[in-house]
């Protein structure tokens, strides 16, 4: 699988961004509506957005169960956002109702960082995903960001925030196939992120 397909769920949210970035990282990229779509492809991003839109519109377009079985047989994802809401087991904070695809072994708090720092850019250390020590850090941008409150056994942390009062919190996580990030890396043209996710793609290929 030399070049993997990776669709982008593209119900709401920043689709385009992720296209982009996967095929500057070796993908071939496509839009996922329908399950008929969601079956074609080697791998998955869910895009930020308003995960309880996300949710609601997984439902209508009748992707929530096949996404779930696809998930449950292996299929790798990676969440950035609200993609990482959409991802977790459990969350904080949501809206009456809202429901999560699930896989990830996370607790997730919606809104974490609060209104006064909405949105904010920070500089990364990530030495799973070669950031920081010997290469540059990554540059990630948080908007409305969530973060991971608790992580099971069997989550790898790949980056926490360093500086601030949230230092420490975790901002993102890999289990099995599944990655996720609380920031944007598809509009911060750092592509480290997506060439991990496309190798994720290819070795569970
Ligand atoms: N706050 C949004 C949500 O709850 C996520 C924001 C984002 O994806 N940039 O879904």
């Amino acid at each position: 699988m030399s070049e993997p397909t990776i669709g982008v769920l593209a119900l709401q949210g920043d689709v385009l961004e992720h296209v982009r970035a996967l095929e500057a990282a070796g993908a071939h990229a496509s839009r996922v509506r329908r399950p008929a779509e969601l079956a074609q492809v080697d791998g998955l991003v869910l895009p930020g957005g308003e995960s309880s839109t996300i949710d609601k519109l997984l439902r209508r377009f009748d992707l929530m169960a096949p996404l779930r079985a696809a998930i449950a047989a292996g299929l790798p994802v990676y969440g950035s956002c609200a993609g990482m809401i959409l991802l977790a087991d459990r969350i904080l904070d949501g809206i009456e109702g809202q429901q999560t695809v699930g896989g990830l072994d996370v607790t997730v708090r919606r809104n974490a960082f609060g209104r006064q720092v909405d949105s904010f850019e920070e500089d990364l250390h990530a030495p799973a995903l070669r950031a920081g020590e010997q290469d540059p850090p990554m540059r990630a941008v948080f908007i409305r960001a969530p973060w991971v409150e608790q992580a099971g056994a069997g989550v790898e942390v790949l980056a926490t925030v360093s500086t601030g009062a949230a230092a420490g919190r975790i901002v993102a996580v890999r289990q099995g196939a599944l990655m996720a990030t609380a920031f944007h890396p598809e509009i911060s043209g750092d592509v480290r992120i997506h060439r991990a996710f496309v190798d994720l793609v290819r070795a569970h290929g």
